[in-house]
């Protein structure tokens, strides 16, 4: 009898962890040939790319590859961007890989028993004149490099600047959610940082960073008291909030806003909303939402064929306990991935599918490396907010538990100490 071949799409803060699992038992007992598949080589945890934005994260130091990660953990990777999927044949279609002007590799059609499919998501712009010509878009490590070289190169022209006048950067993020709330405040901080480098041109206080939010307070889902003492921390850092503000169009040099107001920046960076990848709207007859997500069931079982899976961000999956879908949030494709890992090996014993029922277990929100400077924990349910260097340990320990489940008890430790080590040894921000 063939074995069961189950394909993983997308490497991602899910897939990964999915791959990983399911490698660890029923790839490495023979009972299942697991594959996973993804765009890149390399993986790169989503939540950071707002450090690497700001330079407080060098991702070539933080990055995993997937062949060595495969081998290590009983299954295979195939490097491939997913652009099509044939269900009555049961394969899926990956575009040829072009690298400049040669084709590395030509289109494949992959065969599998059972699909995942975890390609997250993309930046929403809703259309906005001028967004996708004049922002970046938060959702890539290409584009959280290309924001921090943009950044540093203003800092260098302001070196070499031999005029005495004083040299200022404005920048501007749409969007108070984690994402927006989270890159002002590592700029900030990397603002100080680059005086302690010499590139003092540009004083930490003539950084102008304004962020614009269409609804009336600063993370809008989280509860009122969180969102109030994250504003109180924007601005004892010096950032402006502007709220009740619709962003309508962007040019080169800057935003308008509904109310008529404009805000002069140089570096814009959208982070207001996502959507799934325009490929996956109604794919191959799956249901599909309005921004591209595939519909699933609570089994994560997509509502037209239950070969196929969804999780993360790609996603739209029923809450038991809200009428909303579960968020996009790393937090609910870890514990998705947990559920599949199991759900998938029971289905191949012949037991039924387990459910998944979303447990929010809260929102951290780091506003800069420093712990002084504080971080908030909001939860809906609860409202239960708290602040500084308690916070700021539960937020890494994110981090560290998607680590420990790729790499185990042990391997997660020596990583710790290889980052400790690199702190000390290296400098504080990427500088080049
Ligand atoms: C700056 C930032 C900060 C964030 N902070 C937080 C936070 O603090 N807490 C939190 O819970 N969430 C946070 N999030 C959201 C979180 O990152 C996502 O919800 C989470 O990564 C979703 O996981 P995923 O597995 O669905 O997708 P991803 O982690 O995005 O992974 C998708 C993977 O699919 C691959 N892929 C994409 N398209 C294709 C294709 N066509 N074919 C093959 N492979 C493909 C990609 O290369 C990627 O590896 C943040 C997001 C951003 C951008």
């Amino acid at each position: 009898m063939n074995t069961h071949r189950i394909v993983i799409v997308g490497g991602g803060a899910g897939g990964l962890e999915l791959a990983t699992l399911l490698g660890n038992k029923a790839g490495k007992r023979g009972s299942a040939d697991i594959t996973l598949v993804d765009a890149n080589m390399t993986h790169l945890w989503k939540p950071r790319l707002h450090e690497v934005a700001a330079g407080v994260l060098n991702a070539d130091v933080d990055e995993l590859n997937y062949v060595a990660h495969a081998q290590r953990h009983h299954f295979k990777f195939i490097m491939g961007r997913m652009s099509g999927l044939d269900r009555e044949q049961k394969h899926l279609i990956l575009e040829p890989h072009v690298e400049g002007d040669e084709q590395i590799l030509p289109q494949r059609a992959l065969p599998y028993d059972t699909l995942v499919i975890a390609i997250g998501s993309n930046t929403n712009d809703f259309g906005t004149t001028g967004a996708a010509e004049h922002c970046i878009f938060l959702d890539k490590r290409a584009a959280a490099e290309a924001f921090h070289r943009k950044f540093l190169n203003e800092y260098l022209k302001a070196s070499q600047d031999p005029s005495a006048e004083p040299k200022h950067c404005n920048i501007a993020i749409v969007g108070a959610g984690a994402t927006g709330v989270e890159l002002a405040a590592e700029l900030n901080h990397s603002a100080h940082e680059l005086v302690e480098y010499g590139f003092d041109q540009i004083k930490p206080e003539n950084l102008t960073i304004t962020i614009i939010e269409a609804a009336n307070r600063v993370l809008p889902v989280l509860s009122e008291k969180a969102s109030a003492a994250i504003l109180r921390q924007l601005k004892e850092l010096n950032i402006e909030v502007l709220t009740n503000e619709m962003v309508t169009e962007i040019t080169a040099d800057g935003l308008h806003t509904k109310s008529g107001k404009f805000v002069p920046a140089f570096l814009k960076v959208w982070s207001a909303g996502i959507k799934a990848p325009e490929f996956l709207n109604g794919i191959a007859g799956l249901e599909s939402n309005r921004i591209n997500q595939l519909v699933v069931r609570d089994t994560l079982q997509t509502t037209q064929d239950e070969n196929i899976f969804a999780f993360g961000d790609c996603a739209q999956c029923p809450r038991q306990d809200a009428e909303t879908p579960v968020p996009p949030r790393a937090q609910s494709a870890h514990q998705q991935a947990l559920l599949l890992s199991k759900s998938l090996q029971r289905r191949m014993a012949g037991k039924p599918l387990l459910k998944f029922v979303y447990q929010d277990k809260g929102s951290l929100i780091s506003l800069s490396r420093n712990g002084s400077v504080g971080n908030i924990m909001g939860n809906l349910s609860k409202d239960f907010t708290f602040e500084g260097k308690l916070a700021r340990v539960m937020y890494i320990t994110l981090y560290r538990m998607h680590q420990f489940t790729l790499h185990g008890v042990f391997r997660t430790l020596l990583l710790i100490v290889r980052d400790r080590i690199n702190r000390r040894a290296s400098p504080t921000l990427k500088l080049h």
